[in-house]
C-alpha cells in the first residue's frame, strides 16, 4: 500500500485520524507541552487508562483510547532528552517513530498523526530530530505496511519548513491532509 505523507500545521487534538501519537514522559500521567494539551483535550479518562500501563521506556510505546479526541487512539511514546547528542539519542528518537507505527499497524490503525517528538521542553534541535523523524518514517514505510496517511502536525511558527526541506533533501512526495 502507497501511504501518503502529509505536512500541517496546527494543533494535533484536533485532527481527524485514527491515532495521535503523544510526546509523552516516563510516567505517561501528563505534563505540559503537547502532552498536557492532550491530555486536557481528551479528558481524566485518558489518565486513568494510562495508569495501569505502568512506566514507558524511552523509545517504546502504548496505546491507549482517545476519549474525548475525535481521534479513536492516543499511541504515547517517550522521545529522549537532549544531552548534547552522543548519550544514543538519535537512535531512541527513531525508536519512538519506528514503535508508534509498529503499535499502529498491529491494533489495525490506518492514519496516524506525530508531533515533532522532543524538540520541546526535551530540547533536540528541531533540524536533526526532524531529518531523524522522516527517515525513521521512511524506512518503515518500505515494507509497504497497510497504513494510508502518517501526518506530521508543526505547532510552533516555522517548523513546518524543517520538514519540506527534508522531503525535498529525501525526494518524498507529500501533501496536505484531506
Ligand atoms: P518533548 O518533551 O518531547 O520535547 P513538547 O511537548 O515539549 O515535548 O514538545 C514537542 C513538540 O510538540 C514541540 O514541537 C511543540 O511545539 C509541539 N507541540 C506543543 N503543543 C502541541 C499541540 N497541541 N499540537 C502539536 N504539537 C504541539
Amino acid at each position: 500500500m502507497a501511504t501518503r505523507i502529509t505536512l500541517i500545521h496546527g494543533d494535533i487534538t484536533v485532527q481527524k485520524v485514527d491515532a495521535i501519537v503523544n510526546a509523552a514522559n516516563h510516567t505517561l500521567m501528563g505534563g505540559g507541552g503537547v502532552d498536557g494539551a492532550i491530555h486536557r483535550a481528551s479528558g481524566l479518562r485518558l489518565r486513568e487508562a494510562c495508569r495501569p500501563l505502568g512506566r514507558c521506556e524511552t523509545g517504546a510505546a502504548k496505546l491507549t483510547e482517545g476519549f474525548d479526541l475525535p481521534a479513536r487512539f492516543v499511541i504515547h511514546t517517550v522521545g529522549p532528552i537532549w544531552r548534547g547528542g552522543d548519550r544514543d539519542e538519535p537512535r531512541l528518537l527513531a525508536s519512538c517513530y519506528h514503535s508508534s507505527l509498529q503499535l499502529a499497524v498491529d491494533h489495525g490503525i490506518r492514519t496516524v498523526a506525530f508531533p515533532s517528538i522532543s524538540t520541546g521542553a526535551y530540547r533536540f534541535p528541531l533540524s536533526r530530530a526532524v531529518a531523524i523523524a522522516v527517515e525513521a518514517v521512511q524506512a518503515f514505510l518500505a515494507d509497504g505496511p497497510p497504513l494510508e496517511e502518517v501526518r506530521f502536525v508543526c505547532f510552533r511558527p516555522g517548523d513546518a519548513e524543517a520538514y519540506y526541506e527534508e522531503f525535498q533533501r529525501r525526494d518524498i512526495p507529500f501533501g496536505e491532509p484531506d
